[in-house]
């Protein structure tokens, strides 16, 4: 029997190679401050202010899914619940 064993797979950063984030074109990094030698755009590893980001989005979700379930009730779990307490024989 075969033992489980992690396949490592290479990263674009183990190969010190970055995507501009504005062409898309693969370029490889030489420098902290490389810039894309397509379009000249300053190349990044990460996504400059990602969890800022995160947190934006988590809060637009959160507003958006409260404004729905305002004017959407029927996508609440009101029925979700009747559903399982139909199961468990609480509802007739
Ligand atoms: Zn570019």
């Amino acid at each position: 029997m075969s033992s489980l064993s992690a396949v490592q797979y290479p990263t674009a950063a183990s190969l010190g190679l970055s995507g501009c984030s504005v062409c898309g074109q693969l370029n490889r990094v030489v420098a902290s401050d490389s810039l894309c030698r397509h379009c000249g755009m300053r190349l990044t590893t990460r996504k400059p202010n990602s969890l800022a980001r995160s947190w934006a989005f988590l809060l637009a979700a959160v507003v958006l899914i409260v404004g729905a379930l305002e004017y959407f009730p029927a996508l609440s779990l009101g029925p979700l619940v009747e559903h399982f307490q139909m199961l468990a024989g609480k509802l007739v």
